[in-house]
């Protein structure tokens, strides 16, 4: 059969759930699909022949035009609090098709995203435009080659179909590989909107598929708040440590896998301040780069609010087990965030003048507006003279700097072996707002695909010196404020 060829080995756990959380969805199929990109990497650890993948049938498929063989594709039911409002959600323009087995065994999802209406779509046209589509493959792959957990892009389709926003553009369809979509708002949904059965059901559905070394426990649903308190404590961490927005840090947006998801407003911030936001509509700063700790906090207190009612028979009791594991959060990404500081300073051992070294450097970075990721990089090869970074020619950084070497020689590692650590720890090339604008402009407006590409492959391996620095310029000074936008 084409699809055992391909490679595709499907399951549909989550279909097994309460009716309550799914709706199965027939297929809103498009007129001309057509192929864009295919991650030939990614689709290789999933099992599946990147070269039978680029047969017109696998095209139908992630057209959203043909079923995948044995899938059930279906939307999924979910809730979330949205600028701190709570409101009713679900896939309005996604699909799961089903789950694939790895040959490793892992079980993930296979999600078409872009691919038409479904009965949670409220008021939108289910469909997605090419641009965001290629945004989001291009920054969850940059993610991923950085090291931070994310979902990940398989493919892009171009539906050959126009969408309509302020202006018409062309549609397009990607294929989003997750270990799942369970999210915070998931269980938001269940425990407003089923029975307390029904949220068990998701509950142990959980634990089997992400955190199945807790299912003993004694307490397994405190266990599983404890255990997502701490993946997204250490996955916050990690977006600041590179200076990652993600810009719509809303409760339908937090995996429970600790996987980094919805790249809709997202972007990198340049110059290191924490007041930094990009997207249009966030005009409060909710989101900013110095606030997503805080709000990462906020959103699992929901998490932990959802399971109440399965916590403790006790309210009481329930209330304040959720309360204490919530209060773990601040700790748990302070020690997190302190530890990949440390290593971003070449720092192995632990000194408790760490921290006033490390917020020390941060003031004078915004102080003197550095680039958070040129200011790190340079530090990693020592070149405190690069051109890219005035701040080098401060009193205050020379002052640092010595603080700084007079740290290094409290601990027995040679300085090569520090700039080592430094170097795997601060990434020369991040997505550049202004070089990924341009990959999207000659994708989408000149069907030119070599410059997303290119970028892509600068990407895949961003913590090596490239041998092309303009992937590491600032934007050009007359470029303005960037801004970015969800749901287009
Ligand atoms: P997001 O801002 O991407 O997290 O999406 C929030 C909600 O809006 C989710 O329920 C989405 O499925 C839904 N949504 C986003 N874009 C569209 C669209 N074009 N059509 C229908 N629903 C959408
Ligand atoms: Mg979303
Ligand atoms: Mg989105």
């Amino acid at each position: 059969k084409e699809s055992n060829q391909i490679g595709w080995n499907i399951d549909n756990s989550y279909a097994r759930l309460p009716q309550s959380f799914y709706t199965i969805q027939d297929l809103n199929p498009v007129s001309s699909p057509e192929m864009i990109i295919l991650n030939h990497e990614l689709a290789k650890t999933l099992g599946l022949n990147a070269k039978e993948l680029q047969s017109k049938e696998t095209l139908s498929m992630f057209a959203g035009n043909k079923e995948l063989e044995d899938a059930k594709p279906l939307a999924q039911a979910y809730a979330g609090h949205q600028f701190g409002h709570f409101n009713m959600l679900g896939d309005g323009r996604a699909l799961l098709l089903g789950e694939q087995i790895t040959p490793k065994g892992e079980t993930v999802d296979i999600q078409l995203k872009g691919s038409g209406r479904t009965k949670y779509s409220r008021g939108g046209d289910g469909r997605a435009a090419i641009g965001p589509m290629l945004r989001e493959y291009i920054i969850s792959e940059a993610m991923y080659a950085l090291g931070i957990p994310t979902t990940r892009s398989l493919a892009v389709v171009a539906t050959g179909e126009k969408i309509r926003r302020e202006t018409e553009l062309p549609g397009a369809i990607l294929t989003r590989i997750a270990s799942s979509h369970l999210r915070v708002g998931t269980f938001e949904y269940a425990t407003n909107f089923t029975t307390i059965e029904e949220l068990k059901d998701l509950a142990d559905y959980t634990i089997k598929r992400h955190y199945p070394e807790i299912a003993s426990d004694e307490n397994k649903y405190l266990s599983l708040l404890n255990e997502v308190i701490k993946r997204q404590a250490a996955l916050i961490a990690k977006w600041q440590l590179v200076g990652f927005i993600h810009g719509v840090m809303n409760t339908d947006n937090v995996t429970i896998s600790g996987e980094t998801i919805d790249y809709g407003p997202c972007a990198f911030m340049n110059e290191y301040d924490p007041a930094t936001v990009f997207s249009s509509i966030d005009v409060q700063g909710r989101y900013a780069y110095g606030n997503q700790p805080k709000i990462g906090g906020w959103n699992l207190a929901r998490f932990a609010e959802a399971l109440i009612p399965i916590l403790d028979e006790d309210e009481e009791k329930a209330l304040k087990l959720a309360q204490d594991a919530v209060l773990e959060f601040p700790k748990l990404y302070h020690s997190n965030w302190l530890t990949g500081m440390r290593a971003k300073l070449g720092l192995f051992t632990e000194e408790a003048e760490d921290e006033s070294l490390i917020e020390n450097l941060l003031e004078i970075m915004k102080n003197n507006r550095a680039d958070f990721t040129n200011t790190f990089r340079a530090l990693s090869h020592d070149k405190s003279e690069d051109s890219n970074v005035d701040m080098f020619n401060t009193p205050e950084f020379s002052e640092w700097h010595q603080k700084w070497h007079e740290r290094l020689c409290k601990q027995e590692e040679s300085l090569e072996q520090t700039y080592e650590l430094m170097k795997s720890s601060n990434p020369a090339v991040i997505p550049r707002n202004h070089r990924v604008e341009e990959a999207l402009k000659a994708a989408v407006e000149n069907e030119d695909y070599s410059v997303m590409e290119n970028l892509l492959e600068i990407l895949s391996n961003p913590y090596k010196d490239t041998m092309e620095p303009s992937y590491c310029s600032l934007p050009p000074e007359s470029s303005g404020p960037y801004r970015t936008y969800c749901g287009t």
